[in-house]
């Protein structure tokens, strides 16, 4: 009977063309090797499961390789190369750091790097986990790093780069190793599987490589785990079910439920993920971070950081045009404040039960409180028309003369979408509404209705308010005080005061702009209302805008936190670099 053997050893890569998403690093690597350009140390960082080790051992039998190809592969059939594959090669030494990390283990190794190969070229001896050496193991080590014997070449591996000392990363050409995008991933499980004659659903390996998080193994390692469940044939379902991964058909259902603001579907749907044995705070994560992925598939720009294969991304790109990004920012922070009440709540259910309802209310043209302080929403008049473009999300809370209680409540558009064959899905439940007699704005002409940009709060003010404008001047000292103002106000709001401490808005080219990364600008969008309506009344001045830039990428050192600026200090000043390593500082 042929024996198991676990994917992640079986399908070991043999050469730098079968090793997994690395191949701008693996052709500079055989380059080196084709034309003999060899450094003495190597330094190979990024996370577990990425081929750090796999690279070190290719590199070794590819120098050692007695008949290398031109391009720098090992030919694997040589006396040498023939040695390696069988794990019999006396010219690769490795030390795990993790578990032997002591001054004998170093002296040891020292020794061994004065006797020379016997076939092939090169001693290569790789250090795992080189970061946990001990700090005498470190200093006996360095002697030799700094005067290896000609024919030795140290390739040491690290997941934390930051915890090399700058002695070390001096001596060594530094290799950064990607995390492996769920494709690749995708792609590799593919070949496995024709291997192994194992029928998969591509929708199944998505899941498989989503849960590997970028390492390889760990990617093999739960392909055999279900494959051993799934006699001969993986499906969707079957991975779903072993891995005890929700479905994602459930978040577009919520999102169905949340376009027809039908918050008692909202609740069927969590109910019936419990009943599957799902937890409900993993359920909340879970509609966070489908909103989070549909807010970055809105844009092209933001659709690569999805890290899914195309026809992923493509549905995602179709759900995500179905609403604005407004609501996903709201939606966003109503399951990022569950989250954090989460642990406190003695009711748990109930309070994703209410925040499912206050989603689900984001879109609806009533004037319920949808919380967070917000006021009554002003019901948005409509020509009598149907309009197939996506109406626009309700006002913004001003300040209005409006009495609030004299908003009508619309009864649900009785239409269901199959009865407006025309209407774009997002525009059907808010398309047929119309005012009640309790609203001042009657008559059959389109009323001026909100703009959807985030700088466009003055363009809501209808214009038969002009008359109670307010409109004192606003100075850059009042806009600071307001600001701060706001955070005064709102101590319990960590996360959204936390980025109005390190950032305000600035008086650009007479505009007031406010520039954040993404996650910050995501998190901040979605209270810009409640912030601006705040301004306008401490500023008294009902025109104050400010715009929101969101910059892609690293941003400039003034928008910095403590944690990015500390990281700079490490990597470019190595004395502060040492200083910190000697009495064992951490930024917390
Ligand atoms: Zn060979």
């Amino acid at each position: 009977m042929e024996q198991y053997i676990v994917s992640a050893r079986k399908y070991r890569p043999a050469t730098f063309d079968q090793v997994v998403g690395q191949h701008a690093l693996a052709s500079t690597l055989k380059n080196a090797i084709a034309t003999d350009r060899l450094a003495h140390a190597y330094l190979f960082c990024g996370s577990r499961g990425v081929g750090k080790t796999s690279c070190a051992r290719i590199f070794a039998k590819s120098i050692n390789c007695l008949n290398p190809g031109k391009d720098g592969e090992a030919c694997n059939e040589c006396a040498s190369c023939r040695a390696f594959n069988d794990g019999n090669s006396m010219n690769i030494i490795e030390l795990d750091a993790a578990s032997h990390n002591g001054i004998e283990d170093i002296k040891s190794l020292i020794e061994q790097v004065m006797v020379p190969p016997t076939l092939g070229k090169y001693r290569v001896f790789i250090i795992d986990e080189v970061h946990m050496l001990s700090t005498a193991a470190f200093n006996a080590f360095l002697k030799t790093l700094e005067e290896p014997p000609s024919y030795v070449i140290f390739i040491l591996a690290t997941t934390e780069k930051h915890k090399i000392i700058p002695t070390i990363l001096s001596r060594c050409q530094i290799y950064d190793f990607n995390r492996i995008t769920v494709p690749d991933i995708v792609a590799h499980l593919q070949k496995v599987a024709e291997n192994e004659g194992i029928e998969v659903e591509t929708a199944a390996l998505n899941v498989i490589a989503r849960q590997a998080d970028g390492a390889m193994r760990d990617a093999l390692s739960i392909f055999d785990q279900v494959a051993a469940s799934s006699r001969g044939k993986i499906t969707y379902q079957s991975t779903i079910e072993n891995l005890n991964v929700l479905d994602t058909g459930y978040y577009d259902r919520l999102l169905d439920a949340f376009i027809e603001t039908d918050p008692t579907k909202a609740l069927l749907i969590f109910h019936e993920v419990r009943r599957k044995g799902f937890d409900a705070q993993f359920f909340l994560n879970g509609i966070a971070q489908y909103m989070r992925d549909l807010m970055l598939a809105q844009s092209p720009a933001t659709s690569k950081l999805l890290d899914e294969p195309a026809d992923i991304v493509a549905d995602m790109q179709k759900q995500a045009a179905r609403v604005e990004p407004k609501f996903l920012y709201r939606a966003m922070a109503l399951c990022n404040d569950a989250d954090l009440n989460y642990r406190q709540s003695s009711n748990k259910q109930l309070l994703v039960e209410l925040t499912l309802i206050r989603i689900a209310q984001l879109l609806s043209p009533s004037p319920i409180e949808s919380g967070r302080g917000e006021g009554p929403l002003l019901p948005i008049a409509k020509s009598a028309a149907p309009q197939a473009t996506p109406a626009p999300t309700p006002a913004p809370p001003v300040a209005t003369p409006q009495p609030a209680a004299a908003a009508p409540q619309p009864a649900r558009p009785a239409a269901t979408p199959a009865a407006t064959p025309a209407a774009a899905p997002a525009a059907t439940p808010r398309a047929a509404y119309t005012p009640g007699t309790a609203t001042p704005r009657t008559g059959g002409t389109a009323m001026r209705v909100g703009s959807l940009s985030m700088s466009g709060h003055r363009a809501n003010k209808a214009e038969g308010e002009a008359a109670t404008q307010l409109a004192e001047p606003v100075t850059p000292e009042g806009v600071a005080a307001a600001w701060q103002a706001y955070i005064d106000e709102h101590p319990t709001d960590y996360a959204l005061t936390r980025i109005m401490l390190a950032f305000k808005p600035e008086l650009v080219e007479n505009r007031y702009q406010l520039a954040l990364d993404v996650a910050n600008s995501t998190l901040l969008g979605a209270s810009m209302d409640q912030i601006i309506a705040f301004m306008r009344a401490k500023l008294r001045n009902d025109l104050f805008t400010f715009t929101l830039q969101t910059i892609e990428g690293e941003l400039p050192p003034q928008f910095w936190n403590e944690r990015r600026v500390f990281d700079h200090m490490l990597e470019h000043s190595p004395r502060f670099a040492t200083f910190c390593r000697d009495l064992d500082l951490k930024l917390l």
